[in-house]
């Protein structure tokens, strides 16, 4: 790795090109940053409070949609919202007594719910999932150990058919603002013979193309390992609790007193971000939106991901059994797992499956997406030299991970960010 000065000077800018960089949390934003890093020589760390992939990371849905990846924040959203935490069978919860951080959110939240800035938002998506799947074929094709999936089929189910009308006028918005998505409409007689596991509960779908999916703990594993293997380090346990920025680098301090130092910082902790960055210029705030999963055997597994938009589950063919994940609860990450969530999600989707034993479920879990309230992304500089951000992708962040991952090495290692990330300037 050579120290060339990059001719840039300013905020998040290092001057030289640099030999160590620090990872701060390692799901598969940090991992993917760390290993494409890597690929330019840098000697990476990955700091990780518990263990790779403990956060959101590990018990997602593994979806790798290109052709669904938007921004959170839209005026359907907000309306569903407001009704559905008046329910209390509603897979959304938030607190009746919100805390300053919460109410923070929501307010900004609201006020991003307009078509106008959606349509913003999705333009500055684009860019990024045109590219995804890409990024997952590099780091496969670069040794990453583990398989992407192309879905045979990828069915979004409903009750009803005027149900699937807001689905399928927002891919037509996704399509008008760039994106390649090819959908279909289908009635529910084809959706079952497509998916024999759907009941006649389901009298409309519509059928998504182009999309895969991925098992998330075994890709994060195989991530992990591939950072090591590759001559980095990935320290479990370490709960970093300071970063100080010195002349020429930043120092890594960690509860257990243990401090390194490193050339440059890149903080990406998930629903943890603003703990370590609110002091280095990032004032969006980033909200856990909790949500949970688990896994139960079939007697025939679908050909590929189930999503039910009107309860909000969504489902994976993973690892011989089916992955149920759904939920969007605004609690504190580290809040207990609530067993009514769990249930609340089986009721949702029993109606619609035949042959899935939903009863005898293992891997129940609860992890916090890292939302923001604008749906961005924030991945670049911040106010101070040397730390860098990468995370609060929100429903997408494993979608997201690698290309994101992708474009930080650039914008580390040349000193500013390629155009991609100019939307996600986390000092926005
Ligand atoms: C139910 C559910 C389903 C989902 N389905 C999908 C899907 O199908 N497709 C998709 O693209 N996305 C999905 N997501 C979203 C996706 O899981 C997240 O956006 C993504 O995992 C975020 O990755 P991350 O690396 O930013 O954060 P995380 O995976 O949360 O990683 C952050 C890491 O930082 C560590 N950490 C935090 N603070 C510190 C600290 N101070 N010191 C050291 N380490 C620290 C944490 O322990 C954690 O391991 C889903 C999320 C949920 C909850």
């Amino acid at each position: 790795m050579s120290s060339q000065p990059t001719g840039h000077d300013g905020p998040g800018l290092v001057g030289h090109a640099p030999d160590t960089v620090a990872v701060i949390g390692a799901g598969i934003v940090g991992l993917s940053t760390a290993w494409f890093l890597q690929e330019a020589g840098v000697q990476v760390t990955v700091y990780e409070r518990r263990h790779a992939g403990a956060g959101a990371s590990w018990g997602n849905a593994g979806w790798l949609t290109p052709g669904l990846a938007a921004p959170l924040p839209e005026p359907a959203v907000l309306r569903y919202g407001l009704r559905a935490v008046l329910s209390a069978r509603s897979p959304v919860y938030v607190p009746l007594r919100a805390d300053r951080h919460l109410l923070r959110f929501l307010t900004s939240f609201a006020a991003h719910s307009t078509a106008r800035r959606w349509r913003r938002g999705m333009a500055a998506y684009v860019p990024l999932n045109e590219r995804s799947l890409e990024a997952f074929d590099v780091l496969t094709a670069g040794g990453v150990a583990a398989t992407t999936t192309q879905a045979a089929n990828f069915l979004a189910c409903y009750a009803r058919e005027r149900d699937r009308r807001g689905l399928l006028a927002e891919l037509e918005q996704i399509r008008a603002a760039g994106q390649d998505v090819r959908f279909h409409p289908v009635p529910g007689l084809r959706a079952r013979v497509i998916e024999p596991v759907l009941t006649d509960r389901v009298e409309a779908a519509v059928q998504i193309y182009g999309q895969r999916y991925l098992d998330p703990p075994r890709f994060v594993d195989a991530l992990a390992t591939a950072v090591r293997t590759r001559g980095g380090q990935v320290v479990e346990g370490c709960d970093v609790l300071d970063l100080r920025t010195e002349p020429g680098g930043v120092s890594v301090v960690c509860r257990s007193g243990h401090q390194d130092r490193h050339d440059a910082v890149v903080v990406a902790t998930g629903a943890a971000l603003g703990e370590l960055t609110a002091r280095f210029g990032v004032r969006r705030p980033v909200q856990a939106g909790r949500g949970y999963s688990f896994s139960v055997p079939a007697e025939q597994l679908p050909g590929g991901p189930l999503y039910f938009p009107a309860q909000r589950v969504a489902c994976t063919p993973l690892d011989g059994r089916l992955r149920v994940a759904g939920m969007m609860e605004f609690r504190r990450p580290g809040d207990p797992l609530d067993p009514r969530r769990i249930a609340a999600i089986v009721d949702a989707v029993r109606p619609f499956l035949h042959g899935v034993h939903l009863d005898d479920r293992r891997d129940e879990w609860v992890g916090s997406r890292p939302c923001t309230p604008d749906g961005l992304p924030l991945a670049g500089a911040t106010a101070a030299p040397r730390v860098f951000v990468a995370g609060g992708h929100g429903m997408w962040g494993v979608a997201l991970g690698p290309v994101t991952g992708q474009l930080m090495a650039q914008t580390i290692l040349k000193g500013e960010a390629p155009p991609q990330l100019a939307p996600f300037d986390p000092l926005r």
